[in-house]
């Protein structure tokens, strides 16, 4: 018999709003989460989920998570899955130790932040590399910094460091007409006094012995150094697909879980959602996540129970 009706995969946007929806649906619902809150834990300030004007990141996902448990999903805060099986039509999720045997199963384990590969990134992480100005600025407090990227979390990282440096480089690969940010951060960006903007410069190296001293980039095959005390790379991130992929989910080019319209995958009762799948435009935003949530929990209710409720 199985333990649960569903078990979700991963605790950020996107599989706190499908526990909510899917507690409300009656189902017993899992949720197994490796970092409580995601990728959103991570923003300084969210200005565009309807109904908060300006909150933190992570205080927007302690009320998701407070919401969903409030409700009854059973939650595994530290819950590190390792696999996904299928035995007939029940999976078993091993997590650690334990195994959890459900009816269905929605994957929303969302993306990791991309590494830029190149020498002294390694080996300066955490002496000056890093990935999470919402974690780190502080340890910046009057330093020049270097941000390397042109979307939004690279320009809203820079913003967020100027509160704490005393100089911030946001350098881009490209020009400023390719920059993918959303105009209103760039605008602010444009107008910060502490930031300097330096275009068609891709890094090389990262040097320093003890911590970061500088960054070689080349521009127009020239190199060039700029000395920095720290670096931030916000080059995008990558689909953590893994455990889709061990399970034989079809995946797209880039590594994302394929989905239809009502969040499902290839393989049956098994659902996805968030920044892990292939849906909604690949729009990486807080409330796409957690619509997919919600699509994926009335997915799964219906696959468990045969019904066509909402339909
Ligand atoms: P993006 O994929 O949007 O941007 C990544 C940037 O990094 C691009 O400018 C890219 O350059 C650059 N880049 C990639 N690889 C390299 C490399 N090897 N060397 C140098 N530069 C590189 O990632 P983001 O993390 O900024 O955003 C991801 C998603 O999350 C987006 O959908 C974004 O809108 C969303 N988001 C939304 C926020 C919000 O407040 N609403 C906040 C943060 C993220 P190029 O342009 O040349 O490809």
């Amino acid at each position: 018999m199985s333990d649960y009706d569903v078990m979700i995969i991963g605790a950020g946007s996107a599989g706190y709003s499908a526990a909510i929806y899917a507690t409300r649906f009656g189902m017993k619902a899992l949720l197994l989460g490796k970092e409580q809150g995601g990728q959103a834990n991570e923003a300084f300030s969210v200005e565009n989920y309807p109904g908060f004007n300006g909150i933190s990141g992570m205080e927007l996902m302690k009320k998701f998570r407070n919401q969903a448990e409030e409700l009854g999903a059973d939650m595994e805060a530290m819950g590190q899955v390792e696999k996904i099986g299928k035995q007939g039509k029940e999976f078993i999720v091993t997590a650690g130790e334990k195994k959890y045997k459900g009816k269905a199963v929605i994957i929303a384990t969302g993306s990791r932040k991309r590494k830029l590969g190149i020498t002294g990134e390694k080996e300066l992480a955490g002496k000056g590399v890093a990935y999470c100005a919402t974690c780190d600025a502080m340890f910046f407090r009057d330093k020049t910094l270097a941000v390397i990227g042109g979307g939004d979390s690279a320009v809203k990282s820079a913003i967020l460091l100027t509160e704490y440096a005393k100089k911030v480089y946001i350098v881009y690969r490209k020009g400023r007409e390719n920059m993918r940010a959303m105009p209103s951060w760039l605008k602010r960006m444009e107008e910060n006094k502490k930031i300097e903007r330096i275009f068609h410069s891709s890094p090389k190296k990262i040097n320093g012995k003890e911590k970061v001293e500088s960054i070689t980039f080349e521009k127009k095959g020239k190199p060039f150094d700029l000395k920095v005390d720290g670096v931030f790379i916000e080059i995008g991130s990558v689909p953590e697909s893994g455990l889709a992929r061990e399970l034989g989910v079809g995946l797209t080019e880039k590594g994302r879980i394929k989905v239809k319209d009502d969040m499902s995958t290839n393989v049956e009762g098994l659902f996805a959602a968030g920044d892990v799948t292939s849906g909604s435009n690949e729009f990486e935003q807080i409330i796409t996540a957690a619509s997919e949530g919600a699509i994926a929990a009335e997915s799964a209710y219906k696959y468990i129970t045969g019904s066509q409720w909402g339909s």
